[in-house]
């Protein structure tokens, strides 16, 4: 199989593009008419009801129900695994240009209704439009990369000539996967450790998360489509609290990829540690948890992007990005005119629904979420300075201001714990020196940036800042599928690196085949 050389999805452009803008509402309003159907279980292709069911809301429009779920228990989540298991016989012997097409097509699915997958995760999530399109985007992106990562792996490795022997080593699939994705990127991280899993010769139990169901739901369709065989994803909504144990703990479960919050990427490398009866071997975490994400503006930056990219960094998706700036380290000799830039940038964010692309933020994800964010706000507010925002926002969903609070100290609570929502901490630093210091002071290490024009001390922050993914003047989202292979450092994760070279390795284990010839 020849396929052109990987190249990123083009993203679309609401504003000058008149046809993407059409066809975007055209989508918004299609998807609204399909919005409070129900959605059964998949499990090796067969559609199972339950009694109990998951509502998914939107959290842009208080009750409006985006799709109801048959949810799974504890014996149906076995029996997902053991349709995993069972599938597995054939699949790991499917040869990779085929599991490779699989995903060519699904990207070609997707690609062709990418208006619609946006417009779900509008409802679903809350994106905004051209944080909806980007999700999609990287999506496809993940697709069309693995597909071309699992043909090169395929190919004969080299190894170093041994006399008098024919050897040869060949990646080999684990088997089943448990797949647990977060719902802020409720398709391009469901898909891309979805489609690892499988295009690497692995079955998967996917539990997508209780806030983003459909989205998964979503794929699924498309997987179908596009000629998956049954049992390869078994598609299980169901309580992570609960089920996700059985899951997790299962005998016949091989690796679990996870996404998610520390809390939860512990809980489970922890369960996935033990060994229970019949089960043969290790089984393999590749968790990408939390951040706490800074952004250090130098006294010798250009100040305008500074405050662009740490407003954008900040409060795009309303800040529930693991790569999100939630702390600006600034020096001292800029701080009080990069905040006084930085309050009227702020100021002109529009908060509200994401059926109406003026506003750049939208709602926060759930009713929980907010109040935990407000509870943060409160902290903040004793633990600086408010600048602005530090309230929730009108509107029917659960919208908050976005909020900047200055002065606060390296060690406080809102500069050292994941809020997840749209709260910037600023810190003051005397130097470059100590502001780098502060940088590296949390548990986290996922994503920073560094706004200075001083070479030196760009080169002393890559040998320094301790993150997985370090940018020089410009924003800290926004990670590109092969160009920026994306994965942190400490309690941000194993550092998987989604979208590298090294990441379709995590999926499979190596064979040594050895040969002795006859002389
Ligand atoms: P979460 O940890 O609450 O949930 C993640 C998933 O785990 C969900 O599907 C949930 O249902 C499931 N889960 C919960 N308890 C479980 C259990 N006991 N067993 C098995 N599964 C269980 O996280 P979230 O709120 O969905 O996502 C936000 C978090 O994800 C943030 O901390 C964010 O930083 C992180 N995140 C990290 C990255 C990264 O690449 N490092 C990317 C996106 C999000």
């Amino acid at each position: 199989m020849q396929l052109a050389e990987f190249r990123n999805e083009p993203l679309c452009d609401f504003k000058g593009n008149p046809e993407h803008k059409r066809r975007m509402e055209e989508a918004m309003e299609e998807v609204r008419k399909e919005l409070g159907r129900e959605y059964d279980l998949v499990i090796k292709g067969e559609r199972i009801k339950t009694p109990d069911k998951l509502y998914s809301y939107n959290p842009g429009q208080k009750g409006q129900v985006v799709g109801v779920f048959s949810k799974a228990d504890a014996e149906l989540a076995d029996l997902a695994i053991h349709a995993a298991d069972e599938t597995f016989k054939s699949w790991s012997r499917t040869p990779a240009e085929d599991r490779a097409e699989l995903l060519l097509k699904t990207a070609g699915i997707i690609r062709e209704r990418k208006f619609h997958y946006a417009a779900w995760m509008c409802y679903e999530v809350g994106k905004t439009w051209p944080e909806a399109d980007a999700d999609v985007a990287e999506a496809i992106d993940f697709a069309e990369f693995y597909a071309r990562e699992i043909l090169r792996l395929d190919k004969l490795q080299p190894l170093t000539p041994i006399p008098a022997e024919r050897n040869y080593l060949r990646y080999i699939p684990l088997g089943v996967g448990v797949v647990i994705p977060p719902w802020n990127f409720p398709l391009a991280i469901l898909m891309g450790m979805t489609l690892a899993s499988v295009v690497a010769g692995n079955t998967v139990v996917l539990k997508p998360s209780s806030d983003s169901p459909m989205i998964g739901h979503k794929l699924l369709e498309a997987l179908e489509q596009a000629g998956m065989p049954p049992g390869v994803v078994n598609y299980l909504p169901c309580p992570g609290s609960s089920v996700g144990d059985v899951l997790v703990g299962h005998a016949r479960t091989r690796f679990v990829a996870f996404t998610g919050s520390k809390e939860v990427g512990l809980h489970i490398n922890e369960v996935a540690a033990k060994t229970p009866p019949g089960q043969v071997w290790v089984k393999r975490v590749i968790a990408e948890m939390g951040g706490k994400d800074s952004i250090v503006v130098d006294s010798e930056a250009d100040l305008e992007a500074a405050v662009e990219g740490v407003t954008v960094s900040t409060f795009g998706y309303q800040g529930q990005k693991c790569s999100a700036c939630s702390r600006a380290i600034v020096v001292e000799s800029v701080y009080e005119a990069f905040l006084d830039k930085l309050k009227r940038r702020v100021e002109q964010i529009k908060v509200g629904s994401t059926t109406d692309p003026d506003n750049y933020m939208g709602p926060v994800i759930n009713a929980r979420a907010k109040q935990s964010i407000l509870e943060y706000i409160e902290i903040g507010k004793k633990e600086g300075r408010l600048i602005t925002g530090g309230e929730e926002a009108p509107g029917p969903g659960h919208f908050i201001r976005p909020t900047v609070i200055a002065d606060v100290a390296p060690q406080a609570r809102i500069a050292q714990e994941e809020i997840f929502g749209p709260v910037l901490a600023v810190i003051k630093a005397r130097n470059f020196n100590e502001a780098l210091e502060i940088a590296n002071n949390t548990e986290y290490g996922l994503t920073g940036a560094v706004y200075s024009k001083n070479r030196q001390n760009l080169e002393k922050a890559a040998d320094e800042f301790f993150v997985g993914n370090l940018y020089f003047n410009r924003k800290c989202t926004g990670a590109l599928v092969g160009g920026h292979p994306f994965g942190g450092f400490n309690m941000s994760g194993t550092d998987s690196k989604a979208g590298g070279r090294d990441y379709l390795l995590l999926f499979t284990q190596a064979k040594v085949v050895s040969e002795k010839l006859a002389p």
